[in-house]
């Protein structure tokens, strides 16, 4: 199923773009990813799967395979003795994965394969246009031929240095926050007992996380030798930091991969140019601290992969298409703030101040709201939506995952990839019978006083208390219009109420 005229282009399968191809494929959407890339990737780079980014992988049914890859961790060190205690996060995902990056690649390719994508390796995007109907790219094979591709919708999930967003001319604005950076994956002889390290001293920054397979991720930033990222990187210069900041190196040998970076923070004003879409680090770009860089990306795909599969199936307002910005440039601002933020008290020179900072930090996580709201923030669960000002309070916001009257799971009926409409247990559901192709009906095990409409990335549309039968139908329809388009005036086959 390879993206035509009617489809979507993707630049880039990194797990932004494979994600987005799975969830557009599984929709019935042509379309085709474009990856300069010959070869399968095996750089490990993002290392952290947050709780929120695992239920998006559970409502498409894959989240069981990536958490059997890594190390669960309830527990994160953030600064020194500073931590976030995930166990108690109201999921079924009370831990952040560890696992490399390539692993959770793997997966999604081979959804995005399975559901008929068209993934087009050692196809380097060279130029990108678009007119009032079409986006076109062109690009250069492997065997040196230039070729064209058009579709109705193009997005560039082609990483930082975006070759989609240079060529639309959309600035990139921004600053370096950390220079020389360097990373190491390596065993160790004599791990921590703590498996999460992370503290700051005079002499620098150091970092230490398990990928859950004998493998661990080193971060060390030498604060008295700055260097050019070009400049090759010893292990020997990495265990020094380490010693200094963490008290010890824990016998680190044998990397297998040895890396420097410098740290930018960078955000596009605009997430959309007419038919072109930018998301993952192509729109944001942040420090590591947090491990935030792939999980944004991940959610960024999943909130436009259902709105474009509604453009390209004709029932989506272009109103549906804008709010992919509107919902999610606030959400890459707001990461780029948390996590520049620890990377700010890292670098404070004076051991006072910094421990002082810490000190406080390290106590007020021991406060139940301050706890709380570090574990929403972390794992994403606290990410919501603007609604308008006389919405519903739950509109905008995550809905759980819960259980449905005779069996099965929400989050399993989301794999459906349609809305759900769900009445607490023994609430009448209005008729829904002109939207059966686009949503379900479902209803909880336990009473709850509000009729819900969920999104397919699992945020709440729209939710009506209405005690009065008649009045809560038609709200309901104006709702699914607004939301899910006109009516259709068939009824699929298959439509009605669903146990999951
Ligand atoms: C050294 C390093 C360490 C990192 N560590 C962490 C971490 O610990 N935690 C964390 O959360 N994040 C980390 N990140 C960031 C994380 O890897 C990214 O946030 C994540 O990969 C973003 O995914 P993406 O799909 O948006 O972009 P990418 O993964 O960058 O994928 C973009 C894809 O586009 C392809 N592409 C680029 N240009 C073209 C073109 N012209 N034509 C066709 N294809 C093209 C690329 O080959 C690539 O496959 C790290 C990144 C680096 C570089």
């Amino acid at each position: 199923m390879t993206a035509d005229s009617d489809g979507v282009l993707i630049v880039g399968a990194g797990p932004t773009g494979l994600l987005l191809a799975g969830d557009l494929a599984a929709a019935g959407v042509p379309v085709t990813v474009l990856e300069s890339r010959a070869e399968e990737s095996r750089l490990s780079r993002a290392l952290a799967v947050h709780a929120r980014s695992l239920e998006m992988l559970d409502a498409r049914g894959i989240a069981d395979e990536v958490v059997s890859t890594g190390q669960k961790l309830s527990r994160i060190v953030v600064l020194g003795r500073t931590h976030v205690d995930l166990s108690r996060l109201p999921t079924r995902f009370r831990f952040s994965l560890f696992t490399a990056q390539y692993n959770v690649e793997r997966v999604l390719e081979h959804r995005a394969r399975s559901l008929g994508a068209e993934i087009a390796i050692g196809s380097d995007v060279t130029d990108v246009r678009q007119d009032a109907g079409q986006a076109e790219v062109t690009f250069q094979a492997k065997s040196g031929e230039t070729g064209t591709r058009r579709a109705a919708y193009l997005v560039g999930a082609d990483g930082v240095h975006s070759i989609v967003r240079k060529k639309l001319g959309v600035p990139f604005p921004g600053h370096s926050v950390l220079r020389s950076v360097m990373l190491a994956d390596v065993r160790l002889a004599d791990p921590p007992a703590e498996p999460l390290q992370i503290n700051a001293s005079h002499a620098g920054l150091a970092f230490i996380a398990p990928f859950g397979d004998g493998w661990y991720r080193i971060i060390a930033w030498n604060r008295n030798k700055q260097v050019a990222s070009t400049e090759p990187v010893e292990l020997d210069e990495v265990r020094e930091v380490a010693r200094q900041v963490l008290g010890s190196d824990f016998g680190m040998h044998d990397p297998r991969w040895l890396s420097r970076f410098h740290n930018d923070e960078r955000q596009v004003p605009q997430y959309r140019t007419g038919r072109v879409f930018l998301a993952g680090d192509a729109a944001h770009v942040h420090s590591p601290a947090g491990g935030q860089g792939m999980n944004t990306g991940l959610q960024d795909a999943a909130n436009l992969s259902w709105k474009l599969a509604g453009a390209c199936r004709g029932w989506a307002s272009e109103g549906l298409l804008d709010s992919y910005h509107a919902e999610r440039q606030p959400v890459g601002r707001f990461v780029i703030r948390f996590s520049g933020s620890l990377v700010r008290v890292a670098r404070i020179q004076s051991d006072w101040m910094r421990t002082a900072i810490s000190d406080v930090a390290a106590a007020s996580t021991h406060l139940p709201a301050v706890l709380r709201r570090a574990a929403l923030a972390f794992s994403g669960l606290g990410i919501s939506y603007p609604a308008g000002p006389d919405a519903h309070p739950l509109e905008g916001k995550r809905m759980p995952d819960v259980p449905l009257a005779g069996g099965g799971r929400l989050y399993e009926l989301l794999r459906s990839g349609m809305f759900i409409l769900l009445a607490g247990a023994g609430q009448a559901l209005p008729a829904a019978d002109g939207w059966a192709d686009r949503i379900r009906l479902a209803e909880r095990t336990r009473q709850h006083p509000s009729l819900i409409l969920v999104r397919p990335d699992g945020y709440i549309a729209w939710a009506s208390d209405e005690p009065d039968d008649h009045d809560r139908d038609r709200e309901a329809r104006a709702a699914l219009t607004r939301w899910c388009g006109e009516a259709a005036a068939y009824s699929e086959p298959g439509s009605g109420r669903s146990s999951g």
